[in-house]
């Protein structure tokens, strides 16, 4: 007689063959993988000290670099997303009797006063506001923090932050500036040296048009000593600073293992920062500033409302529309999604339920992809009128 110790069998769903769609995402990220990034994401793979993939990572941080304009050394890909980048940041900067401000102008704000009171740290919150421009002052006056923390595009919201003034100001009351870009790198400028930002994060997703999963980071100088300087290890092994700088070439040791290193991820990477390199950051902030105004013209004309009026505080990667009056913002995202294959989302956070968000980065943004996006909300506004209302 047949004995078997499993009790458990091979999962059905397993047996069969993964099924993946062909879908636009068109959402707030992440974007569509163009082949070339797909095709060096299938590499085979090689260890994580080979001097091959050490390589790559010089790359990477090259390519961040480029991405971010800094010369800051200590600069690399968190292996993880953004979440995983903030919460890098956070927590080297942050230490026992820290205060970090954090400006709420959507979700992203809201999550990093909440990975700050979980590191056991205060958390004060700067003006709440679709678009603040500089009335930070009071704030660091007030709560004497070492960090502010602001987020540059809000994909919650669509609002494109101006960081104009802000380095300098938060480095006259002795505090360090920490700037959320996942959403914005690459679709609209950021100049981390000259206005003076001290840690800045971003995504693989969204304009960089890599699979989710690496983050590229960089720490100023003004950062690193504040970090040098700290009584108490970080609370994460996976996420100290001091052992990524030393795995990422940052301090001029010989580099250790730390953790092995998401291999293929960081090819990927290393080609999304390629991409962008060839095209050049000003033709990609042009290529995105073209394709949202032209997006922006086709909504209006369509008789829907743009969520941020003023054109200047509009998120170039990410666009807001509020759901029109007589449909629900669900059957419009779905009908999309059925009929045309297209993704884009509804609010996030304290946008839910107001807005449509519509996201064109990297590849994605192209003047026939906002063809393709208004055609199939024509039809959606056609179709999905409530029956009820
Ligand atoms: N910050 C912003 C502005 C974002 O748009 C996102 C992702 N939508 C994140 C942080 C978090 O990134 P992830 O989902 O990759 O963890």
């Amino acid at each position: 007689m047949a004995t078997s110790l499993l009790c458990v069998p091979p999962p059905q769903g397993l047996l069969r063959p993964l099924a993946v769609p062909e879908r636009l995402l068109l959402g707030p990220g992440p974007s569509n993988v163009p082949p070339r990034i797909l095709a060096v994401g299938g590499r085979q793979l090689l260890g994580h000290m080979h001097p091959e993939v050490l390589q790559v990572m010089d790359e990477i941080k090259a390519g961040i670099q480029y991405a971010f304009q800094t010369r800051n050394q200590l600069t690399l890909a968190i292996s993880g997303t953004g979440h995983c980048a903030m919460e890098a940041a956070l927590l080297n900067l942050l230490e026992h009797g820290d205060t970090a401000l954090v400006a709420v102008n959507g979700i992203w704000g809201q999550r990093a006063a909440d990975i700050t009171r979980r590191l056991g740290q205060q958390a004060q919150a700067g003006p709440r506001d679709g678009h603040f421009s500089l009335c930070f002052m009071q704030g660091l006056v007030r709560h004497k923090p070492s960090v502010l923390f602001i987020t540059h595009g809000e994909s919650s919201t669509g609002v494109l932050q101006p960081l104009e003034g802000l380095g300098e100001l938060c480095h006259r009351h002795g505090c360090l500036l920490l700037v959320d870009a996942v959403a914005s790198l690459g679709g609209a400028p950021i100049f981390m040296d000259q206005q003076e930002i001290d840690v800045l994060y971003s995504g693989s997703q969204k304009v960089l048009n890599a699979p989710p999963g690496s983050a590229p980071i960089s720490f100023s100088e003004r950062a690193r000593e504040k970090m040098l300087r700290r009584k108490m290890q970080p609370p994460s092994f996976y996420l100290d600073m001091g052992w990524l700088a030393n795995y990422w070439g940052c301090d001029r040791e010989p580099r250790r293992y730390h953790h092995t290193a998401p291999i293929n991820s960081f090819f990927s990477l290393r080609e999304g920062l390629a991409m962008l390199a060839e095209l050049g950051l000003e033709s990609s902030w042009e290529r995105h500033r073209a394709n949202c105004a032209q997006l922006c013209q086709g909504l209006r004309d369509l008789g829907l409302e743009l969520f941020v009026k003023e054109e200047k505080a509009r998120l170039p990667t990410i666009t807001t529309v509020r759901v029109p009056e007589g449909y629900d913002w669900k059957e419009i995202t779905s009908f999309l999604m059925d009929n045309h294959a297209i993704e884009i989302a509804g609010g996030l956070g304290p946008s839910v339920g107001k807005v449509l968000r519509i996201g064109l980065m990297g590849c994605n943004s192209t003047s026939s992809n906002v063809d393709r996006v208004l055609l199939a909300l024509r039809d959606a506004l056609g179709r999905c009128r409530h029956s009820r209302l």
